[in-house]
């Protein structure tokens, strides 16, 4: 079922509910969907519980009968946690929830959270399914019937359709996603490599994937790492941040992430601006934390581009 956009998709999931009900939810979301569920859902008498879900045991501690979803990202953005899909399912099942999956970062090319027993998945298109930085578009999948009738009700309801030169825009892209992908992933590897190298004479710090916490459960239920790499500054200055970010050359300095351009962003005065500090501090996100999204670019200019912005 697609939508305007990603948000479009999410409030789509989020009209499921109704004034009483619960929603357990990662303590690191994109900004824009803890923004929802804060700042309009919350009005509606929704209560959230944003918790730590790489271990997926500690939803039991805030699971009751007024539960009625659970909301997963994963990998998380910007820290790159990863949550035991599997896992959170078992835990919905039992307790007659939906686990509803925002799957933007993986891609379907990298994780099918349905195989794993999610009840929804969402997507922001606008991200690597359209993969060009041209288009914004939502999608939400799921296979049980009364569901997918439920949420088609609301879809025709409340309005957030895409238009049609939306839709061919993405068409065009989905038929090079595989492509992209196998890039972003070797790209990302490269550079997640470069970053680690560098951190003991640069002080940085990576975020990315290979001494992960969960890294076998990323093995489990990805069949790659795809492109999306955070790394912090062991200087702790957000200056010294913001300077990085703006003498790169290849990447841009913009929001978004998907596309087959590279970008670079500074999360806490980007993307997560709207994420109160302490509760940003807390996950990770911190005043010089930088995000990138790697795109498809040739590595050599990648890795060139970030040794001189390094210095
Ligand atoms: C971008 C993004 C969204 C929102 O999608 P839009 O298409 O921009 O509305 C939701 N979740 C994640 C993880 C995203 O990166």
């Amino acid at each position: 079922m697609c939508f305007s956009s990603g948000m479009g998709a999410t409030d789509a999931v989020m009209k499921l509910l109704k004034p009483g009900d619960e929603v357990i939810s990662g303590d690191d979301l994109y900004g824009g969907t803890y923004r929802m569920f804060t700042k309009v859902f919350a009005n509606y008498g929704i209560k959230f519980h944003f918790i730590n879900l790489t271990d997926a045991n500690n939803i039991s501690k805030y699971i009751n009968s007024n539960t009625k979803l659970i909301w997963v990202e994963t990998p998380t953005n910007p820290t790159m946690q990863i949550v035991d899909i599997k896992a959170c399912s078992a835990i919905a099942k039992k307790n007659n929830c939906i686990l509803a999956v925002d799957n933007t970062f993986a891609s379907p090319y990298l994780q099918n959270p349905m195989d794993l027993g999610a009840d929804i998945v969402m997507h922001s298109v606008t991200k690597y399914l359209g993969g060009h930085s041209d288009v914004v578009m939502g999608a939400l999948c799921m296979s049980d019937d009364s569901l997918y009738e439920r949420l088609a009700f609301i879809h025709n309801s409340c309005g957030a359709t895409p238009g049609p030169m939306d839709s061919f825009l993405v068409l065009r892209g989905i038929k090079t996603l595989h492509l992209r992908m196998e890039r972003h992933c070797f790209n990302g590897k490269q550079i997640a490599a470069f970053l680690r190298r560098s951190s003991k004479n640069r002080k940085s710090l990576l975020l990315g994937f290979e001494d992960h916490p969960n890294h076998h459960i990323a093995k489990m239920q990805m069949r790659d790492f795809g492109g999306m790499i955070s790394f912090d500054l062991k200087s702790h200055s957000q200056e010294e941040a913001f300077k990085l970010a703006s003498s790169v050359k290849v990447f841009s300095l913009a929001e978004s992430l998907g596309g087959v351009e590279s970008l670079v962003n500074h999360p806490a005065s980007m993307t997560h601006a709207s994420v109160p500090v302490a509760e940003r501090v807390r996950v990770g996100v911190t005043d010089s934390l930088l995000r990138l999204s790697v795109g498809v670019e040739d590595i050599d200019d990648l890795i060139a581009d970030l040794k001189q912005a390094i210095g």
